[in-house]
């Protein structure tokens, strides 16, 4: 494979760079944090000064070197006249300051590649903690947003997560998303290995009929979602179906967008067959995820409607060396006869103008948390340019998930969800892997050279 990634440069947890492939790193619990600054009340503000801002929207390097925060917000991007008095500041040299990276296709509850298995043999409160540890490794390797497209979890354990990081009880990434991802009977989301004598629960929501559908729909939001997951295609993670195949009726898929469109709840559309893909656009879905097999004409209706697509190339390249999925043939039938064509159908993408956003769709504690970062690169390994690759993984990140007015840029007055990443990621990509300091809501949770200390439970609320 001719593609840059690379599989090492976790600054933070040392035993993982030689372990990419390691559900867990040791204890899962040592996660090595520094400690909190600033955010009480009447602290200094703080003042990060680095040679380089990448701002988030505009396509060049922005002209200012100083990010100022207070009170959990930007108030200043510019040069060190903008540093108050008083301020605290952070000295970052040969380094990039940019907005907090935003995945928006992830599944906090797995923790392990036979996904459609491990659910079974773990309760929903261990994958819940497996999960908080996944999501905590994500922030400090530069991830301060995540959405949620589904888990393996028959009750709604990635709401609970989300809640005691919104309380404050625990430091994670903001959070946003589905409670399941909705599978025909045979799709993607149920388990299609066993006997018929076998009566188990299924990773994911399995449903039938436009009436199940609603009622289901119905009951996501009950607790909580606010997103809706579909599998509108056949997966190549699961066994026993076909992404090449469309799984849900018309009625039924139909059904599904209107009852969350009802509520304002949007609806994001695994598909990878060009039907289902097509299918799932005209009746409004807000985003397909992957998107493999689009054809040139949806691609340009989702420009004009301004459907997001969300491509999670990296999974497959994650899975292509090894024998890990149960499904491990059509990875590997993808990686040798797909691959090439869907990195030109992402180019293609980009240049009719749809909104390409990162996604990585790994499983919060599965891989090295640097690893994440190797979505920008196979962005940048399609020919996009770094600065939108970035930009997918930030402002159009936030637009897809309707937080581009507090979040995804650093701008004046947004929340200060800031990171630095050494040198210049625009130069080269793979710095986006070696994250050196992270913000979460105006908190400094990660900062070059500071002391490290044993997490234990932070309080910090990061949602204001
Ligand atoms: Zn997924």
């Amino acid at each position: 494979m001719q593609h840059t990634t690379v599989k090492n440069g976790n600054a933070i947890q040392p035993a993982c760079a030689t372990r990419p492939r390691a559900l867990s790193c040791g204890t899962l619990i040592t996660l090595l944090f520094a400690l909190l600054q600033a955010g009480g009340a009447g602290a200094a503000p703080t003042a990060l000064v680095a040679d380089r801002v990448i701002d988030g929207r505009s396509d060049r390097l922005s002209q200012a070197t100083v990010v100022v925060v207070d009170g959990g917000r930007i108030i200043a991007v510019g040069g060190r006249s903008d540093i108050p008095p008083g301020a605290e500041v952070v000295e970052l040299g040969d380094a990039t300051l940019m907005p907090g990276m935003i995945n928006v296709h992830e599944h906090p509850l797995m923790f392990a590649s036979d996904y459609q298995n491990a659910h079974l043999a773990n309760s929903s409160a261990y994958k819940a903690l497996m999960a908080l540890a996944g999501l905590q490794k994500l922030l400090l390797a530069g991830w301060t947003g995540v959405r949620v497209m589904g888990d393996a979890d028959i009750y709604y354990a990635n709401q609970d997560l989300r809640r005691v990081i919104d309380s404050g009880v625990f430091v994670g990434p903001r959070m946003t998303g589905a409670g399941h991802y909705m599978s025909i009977t045979g799709g993607g989301g149920d388990i299609n290995y066993l006997s018929p004598e076998q009566a188990v629960h299924a990773d994911g929501l399995v449903v039938d009929g436009p009436e199940a559908i609603r009622k289901a729909v119905r009951t996501e939001i009950k607790y909580g979602a606010d997103w809706i997951k579909l599998l509108v295609t056949g997966a190549f993670e699961s066994v026993g179906d076909d992404p090449r195949n469309v799984a849900f009726s018309p009625e039924e898929l139909r059904a599904a967008v209107d009852e969350a469109n009802r509520h304002g709840v949007p609806v994001a559309a695994h598909a990878h067959a060009a039907a289902g893909i097509r299918q799932a656009v005209l009746e409004g879905v807000r985003s397909i995820e992957h998107g493999t097999y689009v054809d040139d004409d949806t691609l340009h209706e989702m420009a004009r409607r301004g459907t997001f697509m969300v491509p999670t190339v990296y999974l497959g390249d994650y899975y292509a060396e090894g024998d890990l999925l149960r499904a491990q043939a059509k990875n590997d039938d993808y990686i040798k006869h797909g691959r090439a064509a869907f990195l030109a159908t992402i180019l293609r993408a980009h240049k009719y103008g749809v909104k390409l956003a990162i996604g990585l769709d790994l499983g919060a504690g599965i891989a090295d948390p640097a690893l994440y970062a190797n979505e920008f690169a196979v962005f940048v390994e399609a020919g996009i340019p770094p600065m939108a690759a970035i930009q997918a993984g930030t402002r159009v990140a936030a637009e897809l998930l309707r937080w581009d007015d507090r979040l995804g840029t650093l701008e004046r007055g947004k929340l200060a969800d800031v990171i630095a990443v050494p040198g210049n990621p625009l130069a080269d990509i793979s710095a986006l892997q070696r994250v050196s300091l992270v913000m979460i809501g105006g908190k400094l949770i990660k900062r070059p050279g500071a002391s490290a200390t044993p997490a234990g439970i932070l309080t910090a609320p990061v949602n204001p």
